[in-house]
């Protein structure tokens, strides 16, 4: 790793996808990484083989520990992703979600406090918009939750929004639109177990780990039928993070920025790029819609580009779907040998 006199920065679940993502862009900006992760969805090799970290594994929620955590590190800054961020198991078991989001972030906030840590970038999402009718949405749209999983995030926004008046804790809160696929230098990318998300699982029915490719509704009010959500390149969310805690670490106030390209793809349009990306037959299968989808969720991240100068690298679906084709291939590459021999991969 680089040798700096950079800020040491906290990255709460930075074993997972998004929050990996972030080390990297951290660690090739300079800055010195700590990871703090529960390992219960996170990836302790991708920390300790790939990105060269240092691991502390432990829960956000315990504040004996955290304490002792800040006590023994100059720690100047925390970027926090560990979030449980399953919609369906949201609405099963939405105590997990309840305890682990708000009630450990706040743990988290009160030990940062109390250690005198006073600026934190949070991961939140579109979730918080519900089903929003126009697009691309506002930082200012109104927030209505649907589901469990939304409303922690939502919860959690209005305790830094307090927590910014009363205590001087600044942060920078991003709003997510479909965070997708992987760093372009094939080191990391997306492993969800289980796995939801669309481009993953299109991606595992080229790779013939799945037969089909479940289509959720095709008779949304849509140009194609099927649900149109705005991609984001993983890598250029990993970017606006180093933006939000450079604006930060300049004395920058709290603020709120969604992140995403501002134009949107419908599934169909996604299976196809697939298709011709992978150069695979990627078989459908035609299902009936997933509860809680909105028909169309798409982003405007003009905030971000004025105040951040943040600028997407990766826009183009192609790009998105092509690093993490190449992703998946090193990550199932085995089983692809097996089930698809002698086909060619890009
Ligand atoms: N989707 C789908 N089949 C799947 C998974 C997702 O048709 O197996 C659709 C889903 O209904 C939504 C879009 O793909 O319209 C993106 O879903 P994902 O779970 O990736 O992200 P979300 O928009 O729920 O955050």
């Amino acid at each position: 790793m680089v040798s700096t006199n950079k800020p040491t920065i906290l990255v709460t679940g930075g074993a997972g996808y998004i929050g990996s993502h972030a080390v990297l862009s951290l660690q090739q900006a300079g800055y010195t990484v700590i990871v703090l992760d529960n390992l219960v969805y996170g990836h302790r090799e991708l920390v300790e083989e790939v990105l060269k970290a240092e691991l502390i594994v432990g829960e956000i929620g315990d504040r004996p520990f955290l304490d002792q955590l800040f006590a023994s590190r100059a720690i100047d800054a925390v970027m926090h992703f560990a979030a449980y961020a399953y919609v369906g198991e949201s609405v099963q078991d939405p105590a997990k979600y309840y305890r682990n989001n708000v009630v450990g972030t706040l743990t988290l906030l009160e030990a940062m406090q109390a250690a005198g840590v006073n600026k934190l970038v949070f991961s939140s999402t579109c979730a918080t918009y519900g089903i929003p009718d126009v697009v691309p949405i506002p930082e200012d749209y109104p927030q209505n939750p649907i589901n469990p999983y939304g409303a922690t995030k939502l919860m959690i926004e209005r305790v830094l929004k307090d927590f910014s008046a009363a205590y001087g804790l600044k942060s920078v809160i991003f709003r997510y639109f479909n965070a997708a696929g992987a760093d372009p230098g094939g080191r990391l990318g997306e492993d969800h177990n289980p796995e939801t998300h669309l481009i993953p699982l299109i991606l595992q029915t080229a790779l013939g780990l799945r037969e089909a490719i479940q289509v959720f509704g095709t008779d949304y009010p849509t140009p194609d039928g099927t649900c149109i959500r705005d991609y984001i390149h993983v890598t250029d969310l990993a970017a606006a993070h180093v933006l939000g805690l450079e604006y930060l670490l300049k004395g920058g106030d709290s603020s709120i920025f969604n992140l995403g390209n501002g134009s949107g793809f419908s599934v169909n349009e996604v299976i196809e790029a697939a298709r011709r990306i992978t150069g695979r037959p990627i078989l459908v299968k035609e299902s009936d819609r997933r509860p809680g989808d909105p028909p169309a969720l798409i982003g405007s991240a003009d905030r971000a580009r004025q105040i951040l100068g943040w600028q997407p690298q990766y826009s183009s679906i192609d790009d998105i779907i092509s690093h993490a084709w190449n992703w998946h291939l090193k990550r199932h590459g085995a089983q692809l040998v097996v089930s698809q021999p002698g086909e060619a991969v890009n």
